[in-house]
Parts: structure tokens; sequence; C-alpha cells
């Protein structure tokens, strides 16, 4: 980011991220989770945020605009990504032809999706205002748009998908109101004749509170960013990690006399002789002038309170006796595990929301990863062809279920004893032909076969080599029921179907392995499902995009 400079810096610990994401799709199951990456990812980042949400429970993506669903498939994402704020000249053809899900709140878009003329049909989310006032249909024209909807659909130009809400979070009373709208909007449309996929409603605060409102699928946006949507309780109270931490560094000090004044208008006065500290953050940055005078910044172990008003690029700390020097790193807030501020507290100071805080940090703050997983790295750091990359650190195009079978076959040539790898994709998505090229490379008994009713087959190895366990966990409630299957772990090579969130508890190594299909491409076979090995058999042939994350020692 031009301009940035290292005294100033937003620290994004994408581990706190995974774990708030995991923590809420667990908890919104068996609804779909899509994360709201929307204005940068409330500013933490949109495209590496984008990237940890998808490995980490969230199906899709929310962002505001068509603009911003461009910029995450420019950068490769293949997952459904929603963009619902459009204006007259909204780019609705490259959004269909980038298979963008728009939401849709009136005729006029409808039509001028149409007019695009884009080879693809876009899925489209018919928004009803429930009670929030800003975009969606009145109760009033819904009808004219639900049979818009349906017309275009039935002329190819949409895909009738889902219907939607957004709420206003005025009181539990009003949400339920407005979840009695939706559904009799769905109702209504209904005997309209659309058929509904999807519905959704909740963001992060009904997502969490209100599990009636979850429906087929939660926006969750600021909670995932570990920032409470509540008043009553925090982030932390709630199970949820804070993820960024606004920081700086001292970059002068000063000891002044009793009585001495402090920045724009000398609104403060020191108390008796101090030490003052000037940090280079001011409202530019984020940092809300109404805190001038509340707030708390953590210096050393210590809070010490701002002196005066918050500037355009700097404020000043009255340190008092304090010891601290210049270089001394400032956190304005972060996780607050020490007792350094929150952006919960910091919201407080400034009367406004945590959300406010988060996304205010402005550009010339510059944005630092922690805890990235393999494949953000191989991203980040620009391979030109990912394809190319090495193992653990790559995201892959497949193209034909022979190669997928010799993508496997590659892999498991070079597994050893103690490797687990977590395999996830749809029904039909090619994970049997995956294991099976697996079990090729490593020299196993064969013949492999979806192990769905089994839970977990062994294939011993025909060259004195460890066994295959293949381990399928769909149906296992918990990593208790995972351990008690008496899985060899440490003797043998493990591929567990649909292992996130178990397997965790028994590995501290893993490969995930994630084969995602173009999505709104073809029925999905469920062959996978009966347990024949068949399943590519009568598949349409269509690529799929393969995300290989490395977890843990092993993988780094
Ligand atoms: C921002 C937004 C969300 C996410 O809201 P949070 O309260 O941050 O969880 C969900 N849906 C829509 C339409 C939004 O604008």
């Amino acid at each position: 980011m031009s301009g940035a400079a290292p005294e100033r810096q937003a620290v994004i610990d994408l581990e706190a991220f995974r774990h708030n994401v995991s923590t809420l799709s667990a908890l919104a199951k068996p609804a779909d989770t899509m994360l709201a990456v929307k204005a940068d990812a409330y500013g933490h980042g949109m495209v590496r945020v984008a990237r940890a949400a998808l490995e980490s429970g969230a199906s899709s993506l929310a962002v505001l605009d068509i603009p911003a669903a461009l910029e995450l498939r420019a950068a490769g994402i293949t997952a459904p990504i929603f963009a619902w704020m459009h204006d007259p000249d909204a780019l609705f053809g490259e959004a269909a032809e980038a298979d963008i899900d728009l939401g849709i709140s009136a005729v006029w878009q409808l039509d001028a999706i149409a007019a695009a003329g884009a080879s693809r049909a876009p899925r489209v989310h018919l928004k009803i205002d429930t009670g929030l006032s800003r975009n969606g249909s009145t109760e009033a024209d819904w009808p004219a748009l639900v049979q818009s909807a349906l017309a275009h659909d039935a002329a190819g130009a949409v895909k009738l998908h889902a219907a939607w809400s957004h709420l206003a979070d005025a009181s539990p009373e009003a949400d339920r109101v407005a979840l009695e709208k939706l559904h009799r909007a769905v109702a209504v449309a209904e005997e309209l004749g659309a058929r509904f996929e999807l519905v959704h409603l909740a963001a992060s605060s009904a997502g969490i509170r209100m599990p009636e409102a979850r429906l087929g699928m939660v926006r969750f946006g600021i909670a995932a960013y570990g920032v409470s949507p509540f008043d009553d309780e925090t982030a932390r109270d709630l199970g949820l990690r804070p993820v960024m931490t606004l920081r700086s560094r001292v970059v002068s000090t000063k000891r002044v006399p009793a009585g001495h004044g402090v920045s724009y208008g000398l609104t403060y006065r020191t108390e008796r002789e101090s030490t003052l500290a000037l940090v280079p953050l001011g409202y530019a940055d984020g940092v809300p002038r109404i805190a001038s005078g509340r707030a708390r910044v953590w210096i050393g172990g210590r809070r010490y309170p701002i002196a005066g008003r918050i500037a355009m690029d700097q404020f000043v700390v009255d340190l008092g006796d304090g010891p601290v020097e210049v270089g001394d790193e400032v956190v304005v807030f972060g996780e607050g595990d020490d007792g350094e501020p929150t952006a919960e507290e910091w919201a407080g100071w400034a009367e406004t929301i945590g959300d406010e805080i988060v996304a205010r940090v402005g550009p010339r703050v510059e944005r630092v990863y922690r805890n990235e997983s393999a494949s953000d790295v191989a991203c980040a750091t620009g391979a030109d062809d990912p394809t190319e990359g090495a193992l653990g650190a790559t995201v892959r195009e497949i193209a034909t279920p022979e190669e997928m079978h010799e993508f496997g076959r590659s892999l498991g040539a070079t597994l050893a004893a103690g490797d687990v790898i977590v395999l996830a994709g749809d029904l039909g998505a090619g994970k049997t032909t995956f294991t099976r090229g697996v079990g090729e490379g490593m020299g196993v008994r064969g013949p492999v076969t979806s192990p769905t009713f089994v839970l977990a087959r062994t294939h011993p190895s025909l060259v004195g080599g460890p066994a295959l366990v293949h381990v399928d966990a769909y149906r296992l409630g918990s990593a208790l029921e995972l351990d008690d299957l008496d899985i060899d772990f440490a003797g043998s090579v493990v591929v567990v179907e649909w292992g996130r969130g178990l397997v965790e508890a028994v590995a501290e190594s893993y490969l995930a392995i994630d084969i995602e299909r173009p999505h709104g491409a073809g029925a999905a076979s469920d062959a996978d499902a009966a347990g024949d090995g068949t399943e590519e058999a009568d598949a349409p042939v269509e690529p799929r995009t393969v995300r290989i994350t490395g977890v843990g020692e092993r993988w780094s």
C-alpha cells in the first residue's frame, strides 16, 4: 500500500479470524455461512480475509458491489460471491460472466441484467424490505418483482435463486416481525410460481442469538472479525478473538512541568511534572477524534491516557513517570488478553460501534498478516502460475478425472506414516477419484471406494509401506467419535473426508485438500455417496479447483 509506513500497522491475525469463522459456522449449522468481506473486509484486507474465510467454514462471500466481487474473482476466488448494491451503470454483464450472485431490489435491475446480454445467467437473490428501509422491495412492489424475475428466468437471463432480507437489529421483537415478513414474502412468491433454493436473513447478531432466523444461510460479518455485535457481551464473552491489532511506535518523548498544555486548543494540561510521548497516528488513520480525553493506549504493559485532542496525524500520550522510550510499541487496540484496549472499548470512547473502529482504519496504515496458511502464502507471494507451486502451498486447477487421479497418485507417492489428509468437496467433486489415486501412489490394496457406510476402511500396503485408512467423518458428531474408531494415526496415512473441525483434536499437522466444483455447473452425481466408486462415470467433466493447505509443522 503506497504511503504506508511501518510505524503504523494493523496486524491481522488470520488464525484468530479462522477460529472465529469456524466457531460461527459451526454455530450456524446446518445453515451455510456466507462471510461479509465488504469495505475491504471491514478494514482487514479483502482478499487475504476472503481466502481465510473459505478455508475455515464459510462457503460463500458477501461484498457490497460488483467491482469488489470482480476483484475477488481476479484474485482467483471461485466460491460464490454475492453483491447487492447496484447503480444504473453497474457492470451487470461483467458480473454475469464472472458468475457473481446478485442481490436484486428492483425490476430495473433485472431488466438491466437482461439487457447486458451476457453469455451466462447470474443467480439472483430477490430482496424484500422487512423494515430496515434501505434497499429491498416494498411489500407492495414485491409481486411485480417476483413476476419480473420469473419472466427473466424463463427467458434465460437470470436464475432465480434466493429470497433474502436484512434485519434492523432494533429489538428481538422487531427482528421476529421482520422474519415473519420474509416468510410471508416467500409464500407470496411461491404462490406466483417462484421456487427458492435459499432464503437468508441473519447477519452476526441474529446468526448468534436468533436460531430461527438462520434459515438456509447466515451472512456473518463483524463477529468474524472478533468484535461483538452486542452491547451486553464482548467478543471474548462469545468465544471470539479480535483479529486486528492497531499499533504504532513512540516517535518522541519530552519531560514537561505541571500545567503544560497539550495539542490543539490546549484542552489538556498536565497535572504535575510528566513525560509526554508522541505517537504518529491520527484521525486520518481512523483514530476517532471524538475519543480525545477518554481513550487509553497500551505502552510497555500499561495503559496511558491520550492527552488532549487527537490530531490528523498524531496524538500525545501522558506517561506520568512511566518508563517509556522512543521506539517503544504503542498498541491502540488489540486482542485485549494482556489488558490492552479492544476495538470494543474504543467504540465506547468514540460513541460508536466496534465495526466503525476497525473499518475506518485508513490507507496509511500498513496491513501485516499473521498466521497465514500455506495457500495464503502461495497466493500472496504471487507465484506466477500457482499450478506449478510446491505441494502444501498451492491452488490448482484440475481439468479432468484422469488429472485428479494423477494428482492423488503423485501426492500418494510422497506420503509417509503419520500423514493426515482432510478432504472436502461436494458429492461428485472427485474425492473418491483423488483417494483412489493416493492409494495407487502409496501402493495399497484396493479397491478404494467411498467409505460412507463403513466410516473407515483400511487398505494395507502391498509394498511394505504404511496402510491407507480412508475415513468418512460426515456422520461423526465429535472428535471423540473419531477417536473411538481407533485409527492408527501414527502408523498409517489417514484420509478423512469431512474431517474439518474433528481432525484438529487428533492431529497437529494435516494437509487440507478442498475440491471445488465451479458452482452452478451441472447436478452433483451422488454416486460418491452410494459408495460404488463410479462417481465420475456419468458426471459431466468440469474443471475443479483444488485448494491445498498445509497445517502444522509437517506441512509448513
Ligand atoms: C454488512 C452486512 C452483513 C454482515 O453484517 P454484520 O452485522 O457485520 O454481521 C450481512 N448482510 C448484509 C446485507 C450486510 O450489509
